[in-house]
């Protein structure tokens, strides 16, 4: 027998509160967790309990265990890579997709389960500023999303025969290829490791002053592809780069890739959910004629790990790369009802469209817009103070959207390797402070420091915080 409903309601009661506090004090922790490596592990017995334990003991260890290991995700000064939020009705909705259980492989294990999914992605192609046509689907993570839309380029011409001989020895196959720019996310060679693409036959193209992919650079390297024999499949342009928020411009690929007959996925992972606010929407232009899209709710619209979410305007190719029926799974519905699974590798599938539909409710349209607005308003605000410091400081990229990279250069030092050095150690500084958490990435050669506005607990006065910090560490 599982524990009583009574039992639940006693220690539920108990954890809302502790989950209340935690979100009202989150900012008194150490933002990144201090503790040293095993150090967990360490605290804790190396063989599973023989005796049930009471509930009381296992939620202590939360104050006592999880909370030191955790960096804190929701705290006002997470500024790191991209920083997000567990917004309150995406927790509310993890709360209930746990205890409802469901799981949505067919319409028919959970009617709700799938028609959520389609209302909720829909909701986000309206709130995008999409047309019709597009059909949505959750998946755990971009990178998913990401290999899933390569498995459906690989799929589209099926005179190629892959999904029932494969790639592997034969001779009739040319070489499949995939193109991105020098800035796209590791998602896309990790994509062509997973669907035996092979990671030489990921070609990165070139970037102009501003990281955005040069479309003639493309364009000559699909030329130069076609004639030593090789197939382009698929070119994936990025909307928000995961270093420095660069956006490809995609009309200009969307030309190419209609003309070649070549599929296109767009990277929003991040930078998507600025779609949103319709104001921005102009740097998306072209996105109507991509094949695929790839947004993460988890990273920026304020819905808790794990959701991403694949739009497809080609869900016939996506379903003929992954469908497979075997008998015990048929339903009586047929056609008439949507069976998620015939869309992916996974069978089982959580019930993430409840909370992505509870945070688009709780927060509406306009609500998401004016947060994401203010976020971007917050990183050029942090833009300006750097830029109109001088003594060294330089902001290194554009700010598209919420994020800002820049760097201190001391007096006369030229040699890239003491910048680094010494970026690297202002943020270990600054990081030691426990009030905020930034990361760092490269710029070419360039070793830059970055804030990415993303969690909506973060204000002004987190930046002023980290402004002063980072001043003082650059001494
Ligand atoms: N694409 C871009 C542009 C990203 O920035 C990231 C992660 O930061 C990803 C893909 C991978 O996202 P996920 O962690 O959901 O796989």
């Amino acid at each position: 027998m599982d524990l009583s409903p009574a039992t639940y309601a006693l220690h539920a009661h108990r954890l809302a509160d502790w989950i209340a506090t935690y979100l009202r004090d989150v900012d008194s922790y150490d933002v990144l967790s201090s503790v040293k490596p095993g150090a967990i592990r360490a605290q804790l017995p190396k063989a599973p309990p023989s005796a049930a334990e009471s509930l009381d003991d296992i939620l202590a260890d939360l104050d006592r265990i999880v909370l030191p290991g955790a960096t804190h995700w929701n705290h006002p000064g997470f500024l790191a890579y991209f920083a997000n939020t567990a917004s309150v009705p995406g927790i509310l909705g993890e709360m209930v997709t746990a205890a409802l259980n469901l799981n949505g492989m067919l319409w028919r294990t959970s009617p709700v389960a799938t028609e959520l999914e389609q209302v909720a992605t829909d909701w986000m192609r309206q709130l995008f500023g999409m047309g019709e046509g597009w059909f949505g689907m959750i998946t755990d993570t971009a990178s998913i999303s990401t290999m899933y839309a390569l498995a459906a380029a690989r799929e589209r011409d099926p005179a190629l025969g892959i999904r029932q001989r494969g790639m592997a020895g034969r001779a009739d196959l040319p070489r499949l290829r995939v193109y991105c720019s020098e800035h796209a996310h590791s998602s896309v060679d990790k994509t062509a490791m997973t669907l035996g693409l092979g990671l030489e036959n990921v070609v990165h193209v070139a970037c102009d002053g501003e990281f955005r992919m040069r479309p003639e650079m493309l364009s000559r390297a699909i030329a130069a592809d076609r004639a030593q024999g090789y197939r382009p499949i698929a070119v994936v342009a990025t909307a928000g780069t995961t270093s420095m928020t660069s956006v490809d411009p995609l009309d200009a690929i969307a030309t190419i890739c209609q003309r070649e007959s070549v599929w296109l996925h767009v990277d929003g992972a991040y930078g998507g959910s600025a779609m949103a606010v319709p104001e921005m929407r102009a740097l998306f232009a072209g996105l109507e004629r991509a094949d695929s899209l790839v947004v993460n709710p988890h990273k920026w619209l304020f819905t808790p790990m794990d959701c991403s979410v694949l739009f497809t305007r080609q869900p016939t190719v996506l379903r003929r790369a992954f469908s497979l029926v075997p008998e015990y799974l048929t339903t009586a519905e047929g056609d008439e009802a949507l069976n998620y699974m015939d869309y992916g590798l996974q069978l089982g599938r959580r019930f993430r469209a409840l909370k992505l539909w509870m945070v688009i409710r709780a927060f509406g349209a306009d609500g998401i817009a004016e947060r994401i607005r203010h976020h971007c308003q917050l990183a050029r605000t942090f833009a300006e103070w750097v830029g109109a410091e001088g003594q060294g400081w330089s902001v290194n990229a554009p700010v598209p959207f919420s994020t800002v990279c820049f760097r201190h250069v001391p007096e006369g030092e030229t040699d890239e390797a003491e910048i680094a050095a010494h970026n690297a150690a202002i943020m270990a500084k600054v990081n030691e402070s426990g009030d905020v958490f930034i990361s760092h990435t490269k710029l070419g050669d360039q070793y830059v420091l970055r804030v990415a506005v993303g969690n909506l607990r973060t204000t002004e006065a987190t930046l002023v915080r980290a402004w002063t910090l980072l001043r003082e560490a650059a001494g």
